[in-house]
Formats: C-alpha cells, structure tokens, sequence
C-alpha cells in the first residue's frame, strides 16, 4: 500500500472517531492515535517489514533471522563490474558450498 494511501485512510478514520465522540454525550475512552501521520507512518514500516522479509535466492524458502550463507553473483558492464551477494538458506548453503568443493577438487586432481 503506498504511504499517501495510508495517510488518506489514517486521516478518515481519525476523522471518523473524532465525530463519533462528539455525537456521544457520555465521556468514555477511546483509544485514538494521535495524530494520522505518526499512525500511517506505523503503518507503512509495519507494511514494509512484511515485504523485505529474508527469502533464500536459490529456493525461495523464508530464511527466519540471520542467512545460513550467501551465493555471489558476478557480472560486468562495460569497465563496471558489479557483485551480488543474495541470502541462502541453511540447505542451499550446504548443497551449493559442497557442490563448489567438490568442483574444485575435481579441477585440482585434473591439474
Ligand atoms: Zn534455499
């Protein structure tokens, strides 16, 4: 959801509850944020927490806390040479790391 958008619902809803306790005579409490930006901006950092969630880049697996190990990718543009380093899983690090041992030490026999 964009910030504007949520800023746009937060406004309405402060609004909304604003003209409902002055139609109330009776004092009660009402739990209000105070005001609609700092709302929406919780709101957009809670949206944005679930969207950058760690995802192992070799099987799309949710990886909970810190990445088990990380893949390097490697590529040049013209004289610019940009890496990547994406987040693997626990499995994928172990499959892909003995994988490229096992390569490697095949190359070495190999000479
Ligand atoms: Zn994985």
């Amino acid at each position: 959801m964009e910030v504007s958008r949520v800023i746009e619902s937060a406004a309405e809803m402060t609004a909304r509850n604003a003209a409902k306790s002055a139609a109330v005579s009776t004092p009660r409490l009402v739990a209000i944020a105070i005001d609609a930006v700092a709302d929406a901006a919780l709101r957009a950092r809670e949206a944005e927490a679930v969207t950058h969630e760690l995802r192992c880049d070799a099987c799309d697996e949710v990886i909970e806390g810190e990445a088990a190990g990380h893949g390097l990718y490697v590529w040049v543009r013209g004289d610019e040479v940009r890496r990547e380093e994406p987040p693997l899983c626990a499995c994928c690090a172990t499959a892909i790391g003995i994988t490229a041992l096992q390569a490697w030490s095949i190359e070495e026999e190999e000479g």
